[in-house]
């Protein structure tokens, strides 16, 4: 499988040690099980559970846990990879992982989906018990299910995203999408040198990240005119009232019939005349066949690998500036830093606080990736990588790695 980081690429703004490019290229552990339950007397539930560490250089592997039903092994590797990246950029101190289950958790009634979590504590235990993988929610889960991975080991700081009276967080369920919020704010201002109030944006995917950045980017005058989610979506001109279109997908599941708009496709907004463009739904979704339709000025990764490396190509032909997803959505695990911070040394801290802590470190990293994009020519992309691999070569080079 190709990384994430085509060294190659970044062997023109960086100089990457051999034996770093070695390590970083491959993911540093892979478990793979069959994850199987009886859910009656006729019925039994299977899927394939992948967890990679992609590399513990830098602190314990860190990475959520994705339910989906497509869930593959290089996906995860992908995933994890993304994450050594992003907590190397925020100077978080954590390493990447992830764990993807290949199980539809939309088919699963609210005890299965509980057997399903405690199947998959059961074989990875001592993984969890002693620290070395640290999980949080990913698509498919929430913070119920991280609350059934507290439920099994006892252990607070074994699992982030966790319900707030349960140990978790404050603004934990918010992170990402704020952290996506503040990097698009930040973006308007030092890429297009545009003020927020009356900027224009357009949200594909209206989960926990979508919806909470399409709040806040309303909350800071931003005119979010679209939104959709898998089943389509609604466009308004005048701007959309983001909370009640959350609450309308909190009741009825889509944001389809959400009175206060007009339909549209998920082809439609990502063509849309927009200042920013935020796909925060999955991968791969601006792609070589739909970037030339793409309209924005920006585009604000809040999914994790939404653009394709062809299609970015295309995008900067345009002058499209892509803000990447290591960037932009390392608010989930600043927050979650701070929730396993919290669960070791027993302090409070309040969802203000949090939030004040997501918008310091995206406004750090994002000063750092200007800075190294302006000094090398290079894309927010690339110089986001330039930062992120530095960090990890350091850390190698520190653990006697290399
Ligand atoms: P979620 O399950 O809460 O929401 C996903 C949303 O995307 C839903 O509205 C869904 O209908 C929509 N969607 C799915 N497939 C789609 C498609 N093909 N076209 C249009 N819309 C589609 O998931 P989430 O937690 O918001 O995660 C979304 C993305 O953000 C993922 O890439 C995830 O890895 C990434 N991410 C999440 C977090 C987090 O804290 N939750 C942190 C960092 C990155």
């Amino acid at each position: 499988m190709k990384s994430v980081v085509d060294f190659e690429a970044l062997g023109r703004f960086v100089a990457v040690p051999e034996a770093a490019r070695r390590l970083l290229s491959k993911p540093e552990k892979e478990i793979h099980f069959a994850l199987s339950l009886k859910t009656s007397d006729y019925e039994l539930l299977e899927g394939n559970c992948y967890v990679v560490y992609h590399c513990t250089a830098r602190g314990p592997a860190k990475g959520g846990l994705r339910m989906s039903a497509d869930a593959t092994l290089d996906e995860t590797r992908r995933l994890a990879e993304l994450m050594s990246l992003k907590t190397a950029l925020a100077g978080i101190p954590f390493g990447g992982a992830k764990s993807c289950l290949s199980i539809d958790p939309s088919g699963l009634n609210r005890f299965e989906k509980t057997a399903v979590i405690k199947e998959y504590v059961h074989v990875l235990r001592l993984e969890l018990e002693h620290g070395n993988y640290v999980p949080a929610p990913d698509m498919g889960t929430g913070p119920t299910d991280m609350a059934v991975i507290f439920g099994e080991t006892h252990i607070a700081e074994s699992v982030t995203g966790k319900p707030p009276g349960v140990g978790g967080l404050p603004g934990r369920l918010e992170a990402t999408g704020r952290s996506v919020s503040k990097s698009a704010l930040l973006a308007l201002d030092r890429l297009l040198r545009k003020p927020s109030r009356g900027a224009t944006a357009a949200v594909q995917g209206y989960g926990n990240v979508g919806s909470h950045a399409a709040v806040f980017l309303s909350e800071a005058g931003v005119k979010v005119v679209a939104a959709c989610d898998i089943a389509g979506g609604v466009y308004n001109p005048d701007g959309l009232d983001t909370q009640a279109l959350k609450d309308h997908v909190a009741k009825e599941g889509r944001a389809e019939g959400f009175p206060e708009g007009d339909q549209i496709t998920n082809a439609e907004l990502l063509a849309l005349d927009v200042d920013v463009l935020l796909p925060c739904a999955r991968e791969d979704v601006v792609t070589a066949a739909n970037a030339g339709a793409v309209r924005a000025a920006l585009i604000v990764e809040g999914a994790n690998g939404p653009t394709t490396p062809d299609a970015e190509a295309i995008l900067s032909e345009k002058g499209v500036v892509v803000v990447p997803d290591i960037l932009a959505n390392a608010g989930g695990v600043i927050a979650s830093y701070v929730e396993w911070r919290k669960a070791k040394s027993g302090a409070l801290t309040t969802k203000e606080e949090t939030f004040e802590l997501i918008d310091d470190r995206i406004g750090k990293a994002f000063d750092d990736m200007m800075r190294i994009s302006e000094d090398k020519g290079c894309s927010p992309r690339m110089a986001s990588f330039v930062i992120a691999v530095e960090e990890l070569v350091q850390a190698l080079r520190d653990r006697a790695w290399i």
